[in-house]
């Protein structure tokens, strides 16, 4: 891989490569924009195949924070992190001890958060050794309920747009994966009153939210399919392509999942279905914003956090207009907002 050349294609400011024999880590942090504060972004831990996979993996991430950072309307650019190995053969306090210590050497261009295979406690441990660390247990606590909240509001946006009104009560609400975020996300649509669909990989989790929200479960090939109102994938990225789209029998997708489109093609075909698919990175940007404010609010308040969570709400309208009057698809919308701002910010 040529890194310079995909550097400028990816329109990076700084890539780290770097190790530590003792504990076997190696590690390469990415740095995308720094036009609107320092860049924060989680630290992936995973065995990747080949190092390109793993350059080709921060480079999309971090590029990809940048935007979601900005859409938010936060003080950080955009930065994520990949530790190449074996997180079960790896792991240690010392190992995190080493990765704070590069972390730290970058004197605050870089902060990292938890991500894929790094927990709170990892975080924990990063904590000794440097102070360029959002998402402690200890100030900002667990970032799912901010990101169900902001999921949840965009669905009310989302509503809005397609309906009018933007209650729920009545609605049906496919929710695919309840775990940490999507069983909140559930919680929330139950209480304004909608009707839920689930389905889960883990039973007891399917069976929790049949029981304690009156669920439908449906089955792995139903979800995708089943008759609802707004779809909420709230499991794995890239669920959505342009050949399954056609099957969906909703008007609307919300979840708090990454990466949900497969590409943009995806988003254009959504449009051409007439589904409003509202943007994931900027629905589920209620855990950022949760971990930007433990570093930039001068003290924690989780009320504040709240208050700027609700604001995705307008974001949404204003991204669903935004599509509207330019013709495009809401994917493509949110890429020109988020952009629109770094690019206004940088002059
Ligand atoms: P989680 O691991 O707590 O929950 C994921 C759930 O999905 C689990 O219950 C799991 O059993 C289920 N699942 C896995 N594969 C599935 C499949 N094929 N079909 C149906 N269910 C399946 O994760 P989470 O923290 O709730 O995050 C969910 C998604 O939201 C992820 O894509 C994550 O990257 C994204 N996200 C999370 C946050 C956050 O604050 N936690 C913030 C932004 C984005």
């Amino acid at each position: 891989m040529k890194v310079f050349e995909e550097m400028d294609s990816y329109g990076h400011e700084m890539i780290v490569f770097a190790r530590d024999e003792k504990v076997g880590l190696k590690t390469i942090i990415a740095v995308h924009d720094t036009t609107l504060g320092p860049a924060g972004g989680g630290t992936r831990f995973w065995n990747y195949a080949t190092e390109e996979e793993a350059l080709y993996d921060v480079l999309r991430l971090s590029r990809g924070m940048s935007l979601k950072n900005a859409g938010a309307r936060l003080k950080l650019g955009g930065g994520k992190a990949v530790i190449i190995g074996d997180p079960k053969k790896l792991k240690s306090r010392e190992f995190f001890h080493a990765y704070g210590r590069i972390v730290q050497s970058l004197g605050g261009k870089y902060y990292t958060a938890e991500d894929v295979n790094t927990n709170t406690t990892d975080i924990n441990h990063m904590h000794e050794t440097t102070q360029y660390v959002m998402g402690t247990p200890e100030i900002s606590g667990n970032p799912s309920p901010f990101t169900a909240r902001g999921v949840y509001k965009a669905m009310k946006a989302g509503a809005k747009a397609l309906y009018g009104s933007d209650n729920l009560a009545g609605k049906t609400v496919a929710v695919m994966g309840l775990g940490s975020v999507g069983h909140f996300i559930a919680e929330y649509v139950h209480k304004e009153g909608a009707r839920l669909k689930v389905f889960d990989i883990n039973k007891d989790a399917m069976n929790r939210a049949v029981t304690e929200f009156g669920a439908v479960a449906v089955g792995a090939d139903e979800i995708l399919t089943t008759q609802c109102d707004i779809f909420s994938p709230c499991a794995l990225g890239a669920v959505l392509n342009v050949n399954n789209v056609k099957n969906l029998k909703c008007m609307m997708i919300c979840g708090c999942a990454n990466n949900v489109l497969v590409d943009a093609a995806t988003g254009d075909a959504l449009t051409k279905l007439g589904i409003l698919y509202c943007p994931d990175y900027i629905v589920n940007a209620g855990g950022i914003i949760n971990c930007e404010a433990e570093i930039v609010d001068p003290v924690y308040s989780a009320d504040a956090v709240n208050k700027k969570v609700d604001l995705i709400y307008d974001t949404t309208l204003n991204i669903i207009k935004l599509a509207k009057d330019k013709k495009i698809s809401t994917a493509a919308a949110a890429d020109e907002y988020a952009m629109g701002i770094i690019l206004k910010a940088r002059k």
